[in-house]
């Protein structure tokens, strides 16, 4: 074949794939759960542009990250500006709330999207070149409560898609100065593994020491694994704020576990950080992310608010439903498919099947006239719940054949009562 998708991308299909994640229905389905729970936790729809300044990732996810120094698919516009598929959402919105800026019409701005993420990586179940991602970020709220609405909004929006047993492991980062006591302790601890450390943490080591706690290295695990804790560094401003978050989380019976080891990719965040970990995708297992990023909307030179937010990954979130055969098709509407016999009745059908979809009656046509037979065996194929014939002997008579095609049963009616009858069966 000529043309083929770009390695680690996806087409999403209405049919005919048997990776059934892929099926459009079921993430319509999803889609629509994430526009109903948004709308149930009061967070508004934001919408920002697939690409941005490269700078804009690079101050905002980290120069140090993952992200930005191998995943990023930057390029060079035909103006020379250097610009960059979005990796991720949370720095696009904090670019919009600033340049527009939103702070100026109220105090706490809650926001949620829907779309698609590029990262360069290598494609594998569950890690794509592009992904989609639902992620919320509520702004100008420093309160632990915050935190713990945007984890239960999390761990509702699976339990609405019947995802359960998923485990919420949470952490924090401390503070700026919880750090700074931390990250010394740290770096004492890991010196004298430096020469086992892999080269990505020896980098890391120099530039950013907490992410080593992250690293998926398994030479790196071992070494982290009795490395100090920062829950023992925290200051009493940030613990007091951990505490907080955690019984707040109990209050709501969310379950969670404290993992002191989470410190996420991203370089923005400090206080709580989480993640939701399911054991249905193998190595894959994170299905979202997220936590506190105080300083960041300061950093892209807004000002100084609070933030909290996570991100879901889309795919992941289909597969543990197709894994758990955890079935969201949705009822479809009934479908009316209308099969002309002849030039005539042709137009005849044509005019009644757009009467039809301006009722709101879900319909298709047959443009062509077929044997009767192949004709009715097509409606079925596209699964339709009836079907209108028109031949010679009912136009002579200004009738219709209606058949359900379930039940098989068929019935003349007279043209002009076919639309009352098509509503009263599909129940518009
Ligand atoms: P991972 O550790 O798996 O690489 P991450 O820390 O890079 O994840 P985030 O940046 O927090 O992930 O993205 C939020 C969510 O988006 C993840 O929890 C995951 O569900 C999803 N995600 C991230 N990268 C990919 C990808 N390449 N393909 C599919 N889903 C992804
Ligand atoms: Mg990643």
């Amino acid at each position: 074949m000529e043309h083929q998708i770009p390695k680690g991308t996806f087409d999403i299909l209405p049919y005919g794939t048997e990776e059934l994640w892929r099926l459009s229905d079921l993430w319509q389905t999803v889609e629509e759960a994430i526009r109903r729970i948004a709308t149930d936790y009061n967070y508004r729809e934001i919408r920002t542009p697939m690409f941005e300044s490269t700078a804009l990732f690079d101050r905002g996810v980290g120069e140090t990250s993952d992200i930005v120094t191998k995943e990023m698919f930057t390029f060079q516009d035909r103006g020379g500006r250097s610009m960059t598929l979005r990796p991720e959402g949370t720095s696009s919105v904090m670019r919009a709330f600033i340049e527009h800026r939103l702070f100026n019409l109220g105090p706490v701005h809650k926001f949620f999207y829907i779309g698609p993420m590029f990262r360069y990586e290598r494609p594998q179940s569950g890690r794509y070149r592009q992904h989609h991602q639902f992620g919320v970020e509520a702004i100008g709220s420093p309160h632990p409560e915050q935190d713990a609405e945007v984890i239960e909004l999390l761990c509702q929006f699976y339990t609405r898609l019947g995802i359960k047993n998923l485990v919420v492991h949470i952490n924090t980062v401390g503070d700026v100065e919880s750090r700074l006591h931390f990250k010394a302790a740290l770096l004492d601890y890991l010196k004298p593994h430096l020469p086992e450390l892999s080269t990505d943490s020896q980098t890391r080591f120099e530039k950013n020491p907490l992410r080593i706690l992250d690293s998926k290295d398994p030479k790196d695990r071992e070494i982290v694994k009795n490395a100090p804790s920062i829950l023992n560094y925290l200051t009493s401003a940030a613990r007091t704020h951990f505490e907080s978050v955690c019984s707040s989380l109990q209050a709501l019976n969310i379950a969670f576990a404290i993992d002191d080891k989470i410190v996420r990719g991203l370089d923005y965040y400090n206080k709580t950080v989480f993640e939701v970990i399911t054991t249905d995708l193998g190595a894959q297992g994170t299905i979202g992310a997220g936590g506190r990023f105080d300083g960041l909307l300061k950093t892209f030179g807004g000002p100084d608010l609070p933030a909290v937010g996570f991100a879901t990954g889309l795919e992941r979130v289909l597969q543990v439903l197709i894994a758990r055969q955890i079935s969201l098709t949705k009822s479809p509407r009934p479908l009316v498919y209308f099969i002309p016999m002849g030039e005539e009745a042709q137009k005849e059908c044509f005019v009644l099947a757009t009467l039809c979809r301006h009722a709101g009656i879900a319909t298709d046509i047959r443009f062509e006239t077929k044997k009767i037979q192949t004709a009715i065996l097509d409606a079925v194929k596209t699964g339709a719940h009836y079907c209108v014939i028109l031949g010679a002997n009912e136009l002579k008579d200004n009738t219709v054949l209606l058949k359900n095609l379930q039940t098989r049963d068929q019935q003349v009616i007279q043209k002009d009562h076919l639309l009352t009858k098509l509503k009263e069966l599909t129940h518009v």
